[in-house]
């Protein structure tokens, strides 16, 4: 029977295929026997994986605010039950003791006999709880491995799981995957970004879909509004031709302005770097004539592996992104790992109680100075080959970013000593993301060649709002006075001391935040080339010298309804025609 299901539009497109649930983790593990010598090894790698799995359910836990605390909360608690089991634990432990057994084929015999007693159970909701156990001994496997729960998806079906790490979703879509939905999740986390830059249609914050939504079920997903429709009736797949139609129009449309400049209606020219981090994103980016990379995550260099790259790899990855750019000038961002970006290599610190304010991004850098040295001593190498600047994360203080500029010299001298080629320049430029360096910008504006604000991050940390928690709803939002003032501030700062400064977040990248960021003074955007064409569309649809008329009136916002007038109102400007002194 046809049913709605809203969750958030996180990544735009429609699709219309089968379901197919995250499975249960099946374990399909033989028989298998260890020298009685190895016993003590193997109790001992068990027990790691219990470590891991219990701290890493504890982390999910803490995340969960809010209604989603009661919802999936239940079902995290039960499963840190059932580690904490005596029967499970005793029993893992009996067969790697007794067999002598694998701890992996000891984890299988477990769970069969654990399943079994369930599936004898008369009360259905009880038999049910095998997922449960499945989920549990799943993530123990993975442990064991020291990888995350493997994703498995089908060409054409659409994929409906709890949540995707973004290292899932890029495998999802290799295995042609249409969409995904997942009941928990926010349009701002990397999953998010992420699927925005494959195209691959999202719906986060779905909470039914696992509960209502069985394998094989017909979908439609409409990745722009967040509605999924489960056995969708005629209307629901008029409207999914509909909206396939009107995606394809808009872009035939887009693609027309892949060779036009990104110039204001009054003839003003604004620079769209991109935001890149594959091969594709950047022939995308530069064949969309973006002004060059103004940010590349380092991090997705270390977060797919579980060992740190080195100097070479990383030189190499540089080196390719500076040469695909062919001149076009490269802003490489230090490691940003933490908080949510959570690698497998050991680097971020476990168990922080509250990472987003913890040891991420430069703070990490500069106390791990061996690992950040080889991170620079490779964007110096890579410098020989094209334009680069550098790029600090989370940077909070002048005395950070004076630590890195006395590092960045010194790797800088050792590695022309070593007889490398490198540029002559090599811009220092801070991220903008934590309120404090915005409020004291004055303060250290001198010390960095340019700027890049993160409102990802500094919408979160200045609204105390998690960007990844999809329980605040509206309240994660740059649609604030409070950020409206900090942006304004900053920019005006950096106009007022000649420093380039871009905005880098997701913010950049929403043509209805266009006007509005023009109107506060901002001249580079840095946006992913999915949604590039888009808003250079709307840069060209807008009159500089209105809005910024008019930025007096925006400022004096007093909540979000006022903020979203003022943008309604200066859609309705756009609208018209186009002045005949334009020269774009
Ligand atoms: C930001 O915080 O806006 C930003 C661009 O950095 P990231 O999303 O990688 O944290
Ligand atoms: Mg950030």
């Amino acid at each position: 029977m046809r049913q709605d299901l809203s969750g958030h539009g996180a990544s735009r497109g429609s699709a219309l295929g089968r379901a197919r649930i995250r499975l249960p983790h099946a374990l399909d593990v033989a028989e298998e026997r260890i020298d009685p010598g190895q016993v003590d090894a193997e109790l001992a790698r068990m027990h790691g994986a219990i470590d891991i799995v219990r701290a890493e359910m504890h982390r999910l836990r803490e995340r969960l605010q809010g209604a989603l605390a009661s919802e999936i909360g239940e079902f995290l608690d039960l499963h840190a039950l059932l580690l904490d089991d005596p029967e499970l634990l005793q029993g893992l432990d009996g067969l790697i003791r007794t067999g002598p057994y694998t701890a992996d084929y000891a984890l299988r015999v477990q769970r069969d006999r654990i399943a079994g007693v369930f599936r004898d159970m008369d009360d259905p909701y009880l038999r049910s709880r095998i997922d449960d156990i499945d989920q549990v001994i799943g993530r123990l496997h993975a442990a064991l491995h020291r990888r995350e729960a493997e994703v498995q998806g089908i060409a054409g079906e659409i994929f409906v799981a709890d949540n995707v790490a973004p290292a899932d979703l890029a495998q999802l879509q290799a295995q042609g995957v249409l969409a995904v939905v997942t009941t928990a999740g926010s349009a701002l986390s990397h999953s998010a970004i992420l699927a925005r830059s494959l195209h691959l249609p999202l719906v986060v914050g779905a909470a039914q879909a696992l509960t209502k939504i069985n394998d094989g079920d017909v979908l439609v997903v409409d990745g722009g509004s967040g509605l999924v429709v489960r056995d969708p009736g005629p209307d629901d797949l008029r409207a999914h031709r509909a909206r396939v139609r009107e995606g394809k129009r808009e872009r035939r449309e887009l693609i027309r302005l892949r060779r036009e400049p990104t110039r204001t209606r009054d003839g003003v020219d604004i620079k769209l770097w991109a935001n890149a981090e594959s091969r594709e994103d950047v022939a995308e980016a530069h064949a969309l004539g973006a002004a060059g990379v103004g940010l590349y995550r380092t991090e997705f260099l270390f977060l797919g592996s579980r060992t740190l790259p080195d100097e070479d790899s990383q030189f190499r990855a540089y080196r390719d992104l500076v040469l695909g750019m062919t001149g076009r000038t490269v802003t490489i961002r230090t490691l940003d790992v933490g908080a949510d970006k959570a690698d497998n290599t050991g680097l971020a610190l476990a168990d922080e109680p509250n990472p987003a304010l913890g040891v991420r991004g430069v703070r990490l850098s500069l106390r791990r100075t061996a690992v950040f040295e080889t991170q620079l001593r490779a964007i110096v190498r890579a410098s020989g080959y094209g334009p680069v600047r550098v790029l600090l994360p989370m940077i909070a203080s002048r005395e950070e970013v004076l630590a890195v500029r006395a590092l960045l010299e010194r790797v800088v001298g050792e590695v022309r000593a070593a007889g490398h080629a490198t540029a002559e320049q090599l811009p220092l430029g801070a991220m903008i993301e934590v309120p404090a360096a915005a409020l004291a910008l004055p303060g250290f504006v001198d010390a960095v060649d340019f700027l890049s604000i993160g409102t990802n991050d500094l919408v979160q940390y200045l609204l105390a709002a998690d960007r990844n928690n999809e329980a605040l709803g509206t309240l994660y939002t740059p649609l604030h006075p409070a950020v409206l003032r900090l942006l304004h501030e900053v920019l005006t700062t950096a106009e007022r001391c000649g420093k380039p400064v871009a905005v880098c977040g997701e913010m950049a990248a929403d043509p209805a935040c266009v006007p509005l960021l023009l109107a506060l003074g901002l001249g580079e955007f840095s946006l992913h080339p999915a949604t590039l064409l888009e808003v250079r569309q709307a840069i060209r649809a807008c009159d500089l010298d209105a809005l910024r008329a008019r930025a007096a009136l925006l400022l004096r916002a007093r909540d979000r309804a006022g903020i979203e007038a003022w943008l309604d109102a200066a859609q309705a400007d756009m609208r018209q025609p186009p002045s005949p002194l334009a020269r774009g």
